[in-house]
C-alpha cells in the first residue's frame, strides 16, 4: 500500500508583511485522527488553507505520502483521497441537498460507488436523507454543516481536513458533529481537525497541537493536553 501520511514541515504564511504562520510541522499517519487548536486569529485556518493551496506558502513542505503538495492544485487534492470541509460550510444553498452530494463525487463519478458513498452518508447522517430534496439554503447551520461533511466524504477521502465544524452550533448539534466524527474515526478515515472548541477536539484526537500566533505552543497526545492545567485554565475555562 502507498504511504498516506500528511507531513508538514516548517510551514510558514505570510499576508503582506504579517506572519501568520511560521515553522509549524506535524505529521497525521494513515487511521491517525489529530487536532489543531488555538484561539481566534492563532493561525489555525491559514495553516489548514495553506495545506490545501487555497493561500501561498512562504516556506516549508506539504507532503502527502511521496507526492508534494505544492505541486498539486486545490482542485486536484479530491483525487488524491484528501477531503476538505471549509470553514463556513459553503454548501450550493439554490440547490437540492442531494444535488449537493452528487457534486462531492464528481470526481469519482456517477456509479454504484457513489449511490453507496450517498447510502453511507444518508445512514451517517439520517436527517440529510428526510430533506434530501429540500434546497440546502433551507437547512438550519448544524444540518448545513452535516450536508459540507456528507459532501467532502461521497468522493471517499482517506484523510478528511475539517474547518471549525462546530462554529456557531448549539452544544446538541455539537453532540452530533462529534458523533459522525467519532465514527468516521472508527471506521479508519484520518483526521485533520482545526477547532476552537478543545474539548470536542480532544474528544475526537489521538494528538493535538497548540497554535498560539502562528507557532506550535505544544503538542502532545489529546489526553495529556486535556489534563495539563494551563490547557484547562486558557482552552476549556476549568
Ligand atoms: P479563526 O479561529 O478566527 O479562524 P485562526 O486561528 O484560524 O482564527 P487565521 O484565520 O489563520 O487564524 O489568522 C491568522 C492571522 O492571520 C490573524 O492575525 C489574521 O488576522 C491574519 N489573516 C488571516 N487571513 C488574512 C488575510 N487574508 N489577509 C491578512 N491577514 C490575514
Amino acid at each position: 500500500m502507498t504511504d498516506q501520511t500528511l507531513a508538514v514541515e516548517n510551514l510558514a504564511v505570510r499576508y503582506g508583511g504579517v506572519t501568520a504562520v511560521r515553522s509549524v510541522s506535524f505529521t497525521v499517519a494513515p487511521g491517525q485522527s489529530v487536532g489543531l487548536i488555538g484561539a481566534n486569529g492563532a493561525g489555525k485556518t491559514s495553516t489548514l488553507r495553506a495545506l490545501m493551496g487555497l493561500v501561498p506558502r512562504a516556506g516549508g513542505t506539504v507532503r502527502f505520502g511521496s507526492r508534494d503538495l505544492g505541486r498539486v492544485a486545490a482542485r486536484n487534492m479530491v483525487r488524491l483521497g484528501i477531503g476538505y470541509v471549509p470553514e463556513g460550510r459553503h454548501v450550493f444553498a439554490g440547490l437540492p441537498v442531494e444535488k449537493n452530494l452528487l457534486l462531492g463525487a464528481y470526481a469519482s463519478g456517477w456509479g454504484p460507488e457513489c449511490r453507496e458513498a450517498l447510502a453511507s452518508v444518508y445512514e451517517l447522517f439520517p436527517v440529510l436523507a428526510q430533506m434530501r430534496g429540500r434546497l440546502a439554503g433551507a437547512l438550519s447551520g448544524g444540518q448545513q454543516q452535516m450536508l459540507a461533511i456528507g459532501r467532502a466524504l461521497m468522493a471517499r477521502p482517506v484523510l478528511l481536513l475539517l474547518d471549525e465544524p462546530s462554529m456557531g452550533l448549539s452544544p446538541k448539534l455539537v453532540e452530533v458533529i462529534l458523533g459522525a466524527l467519532q465514527r468516521l474515526r472508527g471506521e479508519g478515515l484520518s483526521l485533520l481537525l482545526v477547532e476552537q472548541n478543545a474539548m470536542l477536539t480532544f474528544e475526537v484526537t489521538s494528538e493535538s497541537i497548540v497554535l498560539e500566533n502562528g507557532e506550535v505552543a505544544m503538542t502532545g497526545t489529546s489526553a495529556a493536553l486535556r489534563a495539563d492545567p494551563r490547557i484547562r485554565r486558557i482552552y476549556l475555562g476549568l
